[in-house]
């Protein structure tokens, strides 16, 4: 499927190298890297540009408000917790979400795993201090370790090694549970059952009891059941280190065209998505659908800049925004964007990340968010599209599979004095299994409406 066009990539590499590259890591040892880079250019992708190309249609789907982007799992992976429990739970979590959401959009639900391969991190500071230590900040797990300890917090090429054998692990599991009958439509929906029979979620009965009546319907329609047995599932991640996704930049030997290779999506985030730098002009040449995050100080100007160069010829499906603006701030800050992008006219897939620009400080101290924050932006989002007459294309969310508490608020309440209990995230707050499942109900009832 890749030829082996490496002077190819090493043709283009100069117009990124040659840029300001933010949030890099910084390695000592020059040869250490260039060994670990030449074991890495011999690894095959993890995806296919075959794969991407279809993700790339489904989300020109999303734009036209015929299918629903639903992106979520970590905020950064761990090697540690790449075990087959935990990556089961995401799955399933993120399948029973689409099953309530398909219901409540009445179109695909078009699922991306923010998974194997989210092992690197933008930090707001460059170090953390603790008593007298200061040490370089946790950058994740493809960087360094959590670890607060000179050793651990070394900037180490070998974890792209492993990051990458990581991801290999991850994405087959992942391949595995959607293809293997694990993902069957009637189990995933026995398991949303199983949910809605605990009382504390009784609100969402109704919505529960009619997507029982539509299951019932297909099966009872005779909908072949091979249909109802498999689906897909993508994976994407913030495309951070540039070393690395280079490496993975591959060339497609059925368009001769470069593909970064390393998931399906890929995303640049808040802190790195300048116009002029490195990481907008690597992912100028990668024919990937691609994402960028925008904050509430994003300009127009910015936005089209960003269409200019990343999307000049206006096609379907290869841009995503994901909106990150706060629960206070997105009915000010998103219209002007929207109506900057529909004057222009090139197509642009909206995405609504409602966690970033609602991340607080409980009073204990602790990172957290409220769910109720999370769903007034998704709120706000819906409403603005609706106001604009565009289409809210999907969400990206933070969660785990995991009964963790991280996020505060929810049926089975999460409070401040409890957030300790099971905090495990090493960066961001998670929406925990249930948490993300009433999400996905209460949007539901939002679509349907
Ligand atoms: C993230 O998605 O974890 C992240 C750092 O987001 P942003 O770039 O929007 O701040
Ligand atoms: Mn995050």
């Amino acid at each position: 499927m890749f030829e082996d066009d490496t002077h190819k990539i090493a043709a283009l590499a100069h117009t990124w190298r040659e840029k300001p590259a933010l949030h890099q890591p910084r390695y000592e040892d020059e040869a250490e890297l260039a060994a670990v880079m030449q074991r890495l250019a011999k690894m095959p992708p993890l995806v296919f540009a075959g794969e991407c190309d279809r993700l790339r249609e489904s989300i020109a789907a999303a734009q036209r408000g015929e299918a629903f982007v639903l992106m979520g799992g970590d905020c950064a992976e761990s090697f540690e917790q790449i075990t087959a429990d935990r990556i089961r739970a995401k799955v399933r979590t993120l399948l029973q979400m689409s099953v309530i959401l398909t219901y409540g959009a009445s179109v695909p639900v078009v699922k991306i795993g923010r998974m194997a391969g989210q092992y690197s991190k933008p930090r707001s500071q460059a170090t953390e201090t603790i008593g007298d230590t200061t040490l370089p900040s946790y950058l994740g797990d493809s960087i360094n370790g959590h670890e607060f300890t000179a050793a651990a917090r070394r900037h180490d090429p070998h974890r792209l090694e492993e990051a990458y054998l990581y991801s290999v692990a991850t994405l087959n599991l992942m391949r595995a549970f959607t293809r293997g009958g694990f993902a069957d439509l009637r189990s995933v929906h026995d398991w949303n059952r199983g949910f809605i029979a605990n009382p504390a979620y009784v609100r969402y009965e109704k919505t529960a009891s009619e997507i029982d009546r539509a299951m019932r319907f297909v099966t009872a329609a005779g909908v072949d059941g091979a249909q109802l047995a498999e689906t897909q599932l993508y994976s994407s991640h913030e495309g951070l280190v540039l070393p690395f996704e280079e490496i993975m930049m591959r060339i497609d030997s059925r368009t001769h065209e470069p593909y970064l290779t390393s998931a399906h999506f890929l995303w640049i985030g808040e802190r790195t998505r300048d116009v002029n730098g490195a990481h907008v002009e690597m992912f100028s040449h990668a024919r990937n659908p691609i994402g960028v995050k925008l904050g509430p100080t994003t300009t127009p100007d910015t936005a089209l800049a960003l269409i200019d160069k990343l999307n000049p010829e206006g096609e379907p499906g290869r841009l995503t925004f994901i909106t990150r603006m706060g629960a206070g701030r997105v009915e000010e800050a998103l219209p002007p964007l929207v109506e900057a992008v529909q004057r222009d006219g090139r197509p642009v897939t909206w995405v609504s990340d409602p966690m970033h620009g609602n991340t607080i400080k409980a009073s204990n101290g602790i990172k957290t968010r409220r769910l109720s924050d999370i769903m007034a932006e998704i709120r706000g989002f819906f409403a603005v599209h609706e106001a604009l007459g565009s289409h809210p294309g999907g969400i990206h969310v933070e969660l785990t599979g995991d009964d963790v508490t991280e996020v505060l608020g929810g049926s089975e309440e999460i409070f401040e004095e409890t957030l300790t209990e099971r905090y495990e995230s090493l960066v961001d707050p998670r929406l925990n299994h249930q948490q993300s499942l009433e999400l996905a109900y209460q949007l539901a009832e939002m679509l349907r409406d």
